[in-house]
């Protein structure tokens, strides 16, 4: 087996310094918390993480800083928003580059992310101007009922690595704008790209006139976390990431009354039905399950293909798969990186282990491609074929395995998407609009994204992102999700003169 041509990991180091350079961070060097590259495997710096203290100070000056940002008028906390949406857009390239050396995805997929990123920014500033409430009927004369929305809090943010940058701006332009502030605890694995962030943010708030302690940042890892989300001035802890996250998080949040918005892990599927347009099925299907090396809460993880079809398929979803480049997502042409480290490449060789022996078939992949640097982890994606059950295939495996599974019936296609504890996003592939029809329907697919003729993944930020069942139930993003960085209040003004209780009650 030959080996794949990597960078040297220095060569990375001095790449990482010169983004980092000129966006103007200051790297804490030092410490004995390795900001690391999946590229290679490598370390490229020792970084100093926080302690407790440090949270603590960061909650207490984000909290304090709330005090007046709150009354702050909202098309003016737009301003910083528009102030960084700039600078991500000047720094494209090396926001982008970061992602590609921290978290390995392919570079067209990390000026996606950073697109995301601008998007969200200029969706956030529209949005200063619009946090509208509502007036509504009261059943007493002379009275007027109104529904306002006011800023929160504090807002924690917890985020995952495999959006190292989108997840923090969806959840931070907003925050902003609804009059909250934000502590941001990113994931361990990808510290340099959260530095990035923080830095263009500060000098938004710079050059904006806004405090600096709107946003503050946390370097460290699980502790850190549940530093934030135990601290009761933390009003909204938003935290994505596994579903194991998500159940230590949520009910330590809910047991001092705060707020959580949980975005967890997924298990996507999508039906091809008899009627699919299979020049456009293939495609979508190929990206959605090899895409981001299948690290993406969206990747499709199950294919229900309709009996009649699947023969016709799956060789071409076989042969599509081998001809699909893996290595140095740097390389032009190269469609997947590396996984993030060793571990989801030991949770896919067990996930292939237990679903051959419940009868899966391997029909490609599953196979390390081999390096010459340490720890770095490349993958072919794999697909297995199986035509009974098996428990695994109810559980998230996060790397690019896509199970093959079979139907005869849009009901029992749609009871096999269903069939998982999570819900975040699920589609099919039809031209018949019945089936579309009842696809997206309330006896449709139970996840909060619903596709019809595209992919599980590559959600865009005007709509409310996130899923049902252990997905956390969490929504981010466009739409109205953002009553979630707010608190509602109903007012009643009697301007009658008189006494008139509700509900016609005397109690005189
Ligand atoms: P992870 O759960 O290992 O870590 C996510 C974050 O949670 C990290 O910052 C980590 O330090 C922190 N954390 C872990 N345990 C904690 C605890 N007990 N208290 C407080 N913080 C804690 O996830 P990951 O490996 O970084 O990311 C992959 C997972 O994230 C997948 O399951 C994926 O589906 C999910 N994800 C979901 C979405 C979504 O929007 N639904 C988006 C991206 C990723």
């Amino acid at each position: 087996m030959t080996s794949l041509v990597l960078p040297a990991t220095h060569d990375l180091r001095t790449r990482a310094r010169a983004c980092l350079d000129r966006i103007g961070v200051v790297v804490p060097e030092g410490g004995d918390l390795y900001a690391r590259t999946p590229i290679t495997g490598e370390d490229l710096f020792g970084l100093r993480g926080g302690d407790a203290a440090e949270t603590t100070a960061a909650v207490t000056a984000a909290h304090d800083t709330f005090l007046t940002w709150r009354s702050t008028p909202a098309p003016r906390r737009g301003e910083i928003v528009r102030r960084f949406g700039d600078l991500v857009r000047a720094h494209h390239d090396d926001l982008a580059e970061l992602i590609t050396l921290e978290a390995g995805k392919i570079r067209a997929e990390a000026y996606g992310e950073v697109q995301e990123m601008i998007d969200i920014a200029d969706y956030a500033v529209g949005l200063s101007r619009q946090l509208y409430g509502r007036v509504i009927a009261s059943e007493r004369a002379g009275h007027r009922m109104t529904e306002s929305w006011h800023p929160l809090g504090v807002v924690g943010i917890i985020s995952a690595f495999n959006f190292p940058a989108a997840v923090w701006a969806w959840n931070t332009t907003v925050a902003l704008v609804c009059g909250d502030t934000v502590v941001w605890k990113p994931s361990e694995q990808t510290p340099l790209i959260s530095l990035a962030c923080a830095r263009l943010l500060a000098r938004a708030a710079e050059e904006s006139g806004a405090p600096a302690d709107i946003h503050r940042l946390l370097i460290g890892g699980r502790e850190t976390g549940e530093a934030l989300v135990d601290d009761p001035r933390v009003a909204l802890v938003s935290a994505t990431g596994s579903t194991r996250m998500g159940r230590a998080v949520g009910p330590r949040v809910a047991a001092r009354f705060g707020r959580s918005l949980l975005e967890l892990g997924g298990n996507n599927a999508a039906i091809v039905a008899p009627s699919a347009d299979l020049e456009l099925t293939l495609p979508a299907v190929v990206f959605a399950a090899a895409g981001t090396a299948g690290q993406r809460c969206t990747s499709l993880r199950r294919l229900i293909v309709h009996r009649d079809v699947v023969d016709e398929l799956l060789p071409r979803l076989t042969a599509a798969f081998e001809r699909l480049p893996v290595g140095d997502p740097f390389e032009e042409g190269t469609l997947v990186g590396p996984l993030i480290s060793p571990a989801p490449l030991a949770a896919l060789e067990s996930a292939l282990a237990r679903v051959t022996e419940d009868g899966g078939k391997l029909l490609t992949g599953g196979d390390q491609v081999a390096t010459a640097a340490g720890s770095a982890a490349y993958v072919r994606p794999a697909i297995v074929r199986i035509d009974g059950h098996s428990p695994v295939v109810r559980e998230e495996t996060f790397a690019p395995l896509l199970y093959v599974l079979t139907y005869d019936t849009l009901d029992e296609a749609i009871a096999l998407q269903n069939d998982v504890p999570q819900g975040l996003s699920a589609s099919i592939f039809t031209q018949d609009q019945r089936e579309a029809e009842t696809f997206l329907s309330a006896v449709g697919a139970d996840t909060g994204l619903v596709n019809v003729n595209l992919g599980t993944s590559g959600a865009e930020i005007g709509g409310a992102f996130g899923g049902e069942k252990e997905t956390g139930g969490g929504r981010a993003c466009g739409s109205d999700a953002w009553h979630a960085y707010m608190r509602r209040s109903t007012a009643v003004v009697n301007y009658s003169g008189e006494v008139a209780l509700a509900q016609n009650i005397s109690f005189s």
